[in-house]
């Protein structure tokens, strides 16, 4: 396989970068090819740049997998945010001020952040059988962890999806309703099985977290037969959202959280408020269903019209939005 600067036969590990077109930036990435042919799994971090939980599971992983472990090929580019990072600006482009997963599949002659999605897309994306990408909450959120999956697609794409997700040791799983935007989405929506995976959060990275990220990996890795190993039966007792509330703030201020991510609360919470600088109330914000927080924004500074807080949705509040998941 050639790959940007690698070049690596069956039954070998080679590192290089692949260059962006456009802003010539370059994507540290790794393949590790089993001596047998067989499926191409690809792990990405690092489209948000200060999610370091995924971008050091993965440099972790790019160095620990060997050739004789994989049965086929894993391709693994740890950071695609490559000036965010460097520049530590949280999840945007540095050049362009773009989220990374909201512009796939990109466009050649785009802003740099377009021109990245478009190399993933184009270079990374297209060659895969399956796709792993690896976030956490941003440098000012905090999370539960959980991994999504994506709903309205070919059925057995969103079926493979849906059993990756099921590897992860989260008890909570997000079928996504969209299919463009993001590399996950985009992948999914061009028959590519696909899966976020999000742990961590607030710019920390722990040695468990990572730990955790890395064995979600390997175990979905054994579950596809890529990787040596007894796949593990997936655990019991995840639920999965089908709905999932996303609140913005409607005003910018000062952030006062009530609740932790994980926590469940009745439709009608109180889940924050927002204030001004002398302490007055200017937002409520008021759960709409019953539901458990996913992540929340936990800077003081809140801004408006970006996140605030976003929950899924359990069952007493809707029809069909969760249900027990099934092996
Ligand atoms: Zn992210």
């Amino acid at each position: 396989m050639n790959l940007g600067t690698v070049q690596v036969a069956a039954g070998e590990k080679q590192s290089g970068f692949l260059r962006v077109p456009g802003c010539g930036y370059e994507l540290p990435v790794t393949v590790i090819c089993g001596s047998e042919n067989g499926k191409t799994a690809l792990v990405t971090a690092g489209i948000h740049s200060a999610e370091y939980v995924g971008i050091q599971a993965a440099i972790e992983l790019a160095s620990e997998l060997t050739p004789e472990e994989v049965h086929g090929t894993v391709i693994i580019a740890p950071l695609i945010n490559v000036s965010g990072f460097s520049r530590r600006t949280m999840s945007m482009v540095y050049e362009d001020n773009k989220n990374l997963n909201r512009e796939f599949p990109g466009a050649v002659g785009g802003t740099v952040a377009q021109q990245i999605c478009h190399t993933v897309a184009a270079e990374l994306i297209t060659r895969a059988d399956f796709y792993i990408d690896l976030h956490s909450g941003d440098g000012y959120e905090d999370l539960h962890t959980y991994a999504y999956y994506v709903g309205p697609v070919d059925p057995i794409v969103r079926e493979q999806a849906f059993q990756m997700a099921r590897r992860v040791k989260a008890g909570y799983l997000v079928e996504s309703q969209s299919t463009t935007g993001g590399a996950y989405n985009y992948a999914n929506s061009i028959g590519i099985p696909a899966i976020l995976i999000e742990r961590g959060g607030q710019g920390i990275w722990r040695r468990s977290e990572v730990d955790l990220d890395k064995e979600d990996v390997r175990r979905i890795l054994a579950c596809l037969g890529i990787l040596e190993g007894q796949p593990d039966e997936p655990p019991e007792d995840q639920i999965v959202f089908k709905e999932a509330v996303y609140e913005n703030a409607p005003v910018g201020g000062c952030w006062y959280p009530y609740l932790q991510p994980g926590d469940r609360f009745e439709n009608g919470a109180v889940l924050g408020e927002i204030r001004d600088y002398f302490g007055n109330l200017l937002h409520t914000c008021i759960a709409k269903t019953d539901g458990m927080i996913l992540y929340q924004v936990t800077s003081l500074t809140i801004l408006k019209d970006g996140p605030m807080i976003t929950y899924g949705v359990l069952p007493s509040s809707s029809a069909a939005p969760c249900a027990q998941a099934k092996a």
